[in-house]
């Protein structure tokens, strides 16, 4: 048996808490008496408006207002390892009436070794769901590989002025404590004409959302640029907003900025995003980015009176090309097949790989017939094609269904089915051949059953 402590399993260890650090929740390694050791972007984010100070040294502190009872909770779980609580729900609410008083957190505490504890912490607040998804996709595809030492911390007043900063602030800006002090945070950011109005707006924002993150072009102290996120917090137990004579009042510390360089970050995160999105054999838009981007088309069109179309095609007896000429030369087929669907279709259509030899194309702006021309005519081209793989010469054909939007179909899905369902049609009527979708199409489930008039 291998010892718990033995270096295989304290390096798998390692990497298993490397790897929950990029996760996209909130994760914050502490100690048994929770001291902080580790703590990943969106912890601060959550925990940052919770800090009655503007610091984060102890999880149990932080949460002492909404949880007092975690730290006790952790002392008497006697175990080495194991699971101390599990999604507790932890409302923000208790007894202070103001925005955050519908907020509700959820936490899970996991006891990793006899001195170590993890937090995975998340934001569960209904009304805020959908908005935090988006940005928090953004902001963990921004943050891998960063770790805490990237940070610096400042504390602002009410109007954005560096009321405390800490050492952190030299090490990523350049700028020292006297420099800094009563300075606006957009001492951070090269100066242009409507600065002043956007960071105000980031305050506002932060005080309506509890958080606010922003990427973009920072400036150091000697003036040199960087590529930064700055994420700011509302502090929780700050003063009600000053009158505005209070000059004193107005230096009490009202949020917490975190300012990241992620310069090194930025390269990789696109490459991420594009490899998150895009099709790795053809280099075309895969399955995720088409419905994502498609959605996003039909609530456009929605709005005005355009027609849209789909096209779904696929590759005729594609097992038949596989077997014959090997696997790599089917993918040959398919990268051409790709080629010549982006050199048929505009760049504002959505053309995308949906599956193994599936693709789909979405087109604004075009009714039924147009669709089906241009279904056509790729089709033509890819018949009179042939391609060349290693000195061997290819022939394939495609089959394509063709549906447009209509009033009561509504949704991507049900116009994909339709599509689905022409194709579906193409297929049986003896391939190599475009289809429109018409009320008597054969449906999938018809040609199961063994109606209809499959071939
Ligand atoms: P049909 O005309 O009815 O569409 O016949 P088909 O053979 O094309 O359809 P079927 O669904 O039976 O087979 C699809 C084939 O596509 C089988 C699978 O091996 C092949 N395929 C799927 N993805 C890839 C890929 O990435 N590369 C290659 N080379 N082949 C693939
Ligand atoms: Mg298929
Ligand atoms: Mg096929």
């Amino acid at each position: 048996m291998i010892h718990p402590s033995s270096p295989e399993i304290s390096n798998e260890h390692e990497a298993l808490i490397q790897f929950l650090y990029l996760a996209p929740v909130g994760l914050v390694q502490v100690a048994l008496d929770g001291t902080i050791g580790m703590i990943n972007p969106i912890s601060a984010q959550l925990l940052m408006p919770l800090s009655r100070d503007g610091n984060l040294n102890n999880l149990f502190t932080a949460l002492e207002s909404v949880a007092p009872a975690l730290r006790y909770l952790c002392a008497d779980f006697s175990p080495a390892q194991g699971v101390i609580c599990d999604a507790m729900y932890i409302h923000l609410n208790a007894g202070i009436q103001d925005k955050y008083a519908s907020k509700v957190f959820s936490l899970s505490i996991i006891k990793l070794d006899e001195s170590r504890l993890m937090a995975v912490l998340s934001d569960v607040t209904q009304h805020l769901r959908c908005e935090r998804e988006l940005k928090q996709t953004d902001a963990w595809l921004n943050t891998i590989h960063t770790r805490m030492t990237d940070y610096a911390m400042v504390t602002l007043d009410q109007l954005g002025r560096v009321e405390a900063w800490n050492e952190s602030i030299g090490r990523v800006t350049g700028f020292d404590s006297e420099a800094l002090l009563g300075q606006p945070y957009s001492i951070f950011y090269p100066s242009k004409p409507d600065r002043r109005e956007h960071l105000l707006n980031q305050l506002r924002e932060a005080d309506e959302n509890g958080w606010s993150l922003d990427e973009g072009i920072r400036q150091r102290a000697d003036g040199t640029e960087f590529w930064g996120s700055a994420m700011i917090s509302p502090l929780r137990n700050r003063d009600q907003p000053p009158d505005v004579g209070g000059y004193s009042e107005l230096r009490d510390p009202a949020y917490c900025l975190i300012i990241r360089d992620i310069s090194d970050q930025r390269e990789a995160s696109e490459r991420q995003r594009k490899a998150a999105y895009s099709d790795y054999l053809t280099g075309l838009a895969n399955r995720r980015a088409f419905f994502e981007a498609a959605e996003l088309e039909l609530e456009r069109s929605k709005q005005s009176t355009r027609p849209t179309a789909m096209i779904m095609f696929d590759a005729d007896h594609f097992k038949a090309v596989n077997d014959c000429f090997g696997h790599p030369s089917g993918d040959a087929v398919l990268r051409h097949l790709a080629a010549a669907l982006s050199a048929t279709f505009r760049d504002v259509d959505v053309v995308a790989r949906v599956g193994g030899e599936e693709f789909a194309v979405l087109l604004p702006s075009t009714d039924l017939a147009d669709a089906a021309e241009l279904a056509n005519r790729l089709r033509t081209l890819v018949e009179a094609a042939s391609v060349m793989v290693n000195g061997e010469s290819i022939r394939y054909t495609v089959s394509a269904g063709v549906a447009a939007m209509d009033d009561r179909l509504g949704r991507l899905d049900n116009l994909m089915q339709r599509a689905d369902q022409a194709l579906y049609a193409a297929k049986a009527r003896g391939r190599n051949r475009v289809d429109c979708w018409t009320p008597d199409c054969p449906t999938y489930k018809d040609h199961l059953k063994g109606g209809t008039n499959a071939a």
